[in-house]
């Protein structure tokens, strides 16, 4: 694809002015806790030779320095195909955390056609991004529009209460990374215009906001999972659950559920 300038100023003026305020070296002095086998070692510096061209070139545009922790861990450990869970406060970059190393996992990889081949006017994206309300589904495309500037993968947002027709239209233009709030991406699969067979990809983020956004059960974190997983194909699926409050979870007995989640997956 090629460089719009008038695109690059729309998409990362607003990012030079906000991030200058922020001083992100306070965020290296945080501690990390990892857990689990062989943690692959974190990456110190943004580099085109580990994160790749396009997307170096887009962190540049984005003004980011260094990786910040959390940042520096996820990277090495979901490109290596594993299953994450991050916890960490509200403002350290978690969406980057979790959008890079699928965008460079898509980039070195290619696009991929879904196995039992394209079904009337389905739509396959390869990663889903779930979010519990629509504000945060909307953050996270507008970083997600930023980190994939020039690299003809095409992000695409869906929520509830907007004219879904449009949502459609972008579809079926392209939707390699989908953001959804759970209802109306289960709207969308119910009218047979998207499929999950193809997702390789998938993020819960603030995990725990699902449970208390449904409190009557009507979509629980489970629920969404378990209707996903019978939805999509029997290959195995990288998951990303990332929250800021994992540790209350963790310390509650929604602990065993999450485990439960993970271990299927
Ligand atoms: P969280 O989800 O952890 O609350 P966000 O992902 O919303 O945090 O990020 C907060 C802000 O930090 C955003 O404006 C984002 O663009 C910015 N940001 C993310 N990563 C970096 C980085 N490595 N360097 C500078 N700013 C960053
Ligand atoms: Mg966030």
């Amino acid at each position: 694809m090629r460089p719009d300038k008038r695109r690059e100023r729309q998409l990362f003026q607003q990012e030079i002015q906000q991030t200058t305020g922020i001083n992100f070296d306070e965020y290296d002095k945080i501690p990390v806790e990892t857990s689990g086998n062989d943690v692959p070692p974190p990456i110190e510096t943004f580099e085109a030779e580990v994160i790749g061209d396009d997307l170096y070139r887009n962190v540049q545009l984005c003004g980011y320095s260094k990786p910040t922790p959390v940042q520096k861990w996820s990277i090495p450990i979901a490109t290596a195909d594993r299953d994450l869970m991050a916890c960490a406060q509200t403002g350290s970059g978690k969406t980057a955390g979790f959008l890079f190393p699928i965008i460079m996992t898509m980039l070195r990889k290619g696009g991929t056609e879904p196995e039992g081949g394209i079904r009337g006017r389905r739509t396959y994206p390869e990663c889903l991004v779930l979010a519990p309300t629509r504000e945060l589904a909307s953050q996270i495309q507008d970083e997600a529009q930023k980190f994939l500037y020039c690299t003809g993968i095409a992000a695409v947002v869906v929520y509830g209460g907007a004219d879904a027709r449009d949502q459609l239209r972008q579809i079926e233009r392209g939707c390699d990374l989908l953001v959804a709030t759970p209802g109306r991406l289960v709207d969308l699969i119910e009218r047979g215009r998207l499929s999950m067979e193809n997702v390789k990809f998938m993020v819960l983020d603030e995990a725990v906001r699902f449970a208390i956004i449904y409190p009557s059960g009507r979509l629980s974190t489970t629920d969404i999972l378990t209707s996903f997983l019978s939805l999509s194909s029997p290959l195995r699926i990288g998951c990303l659950i990332w929250d800021s409050n994992l540790r209350f979870v963790v310390s509650s007995n929604r602990r065993a559920c999450l485990t439960r989640m993970i271990g299927r997956l």
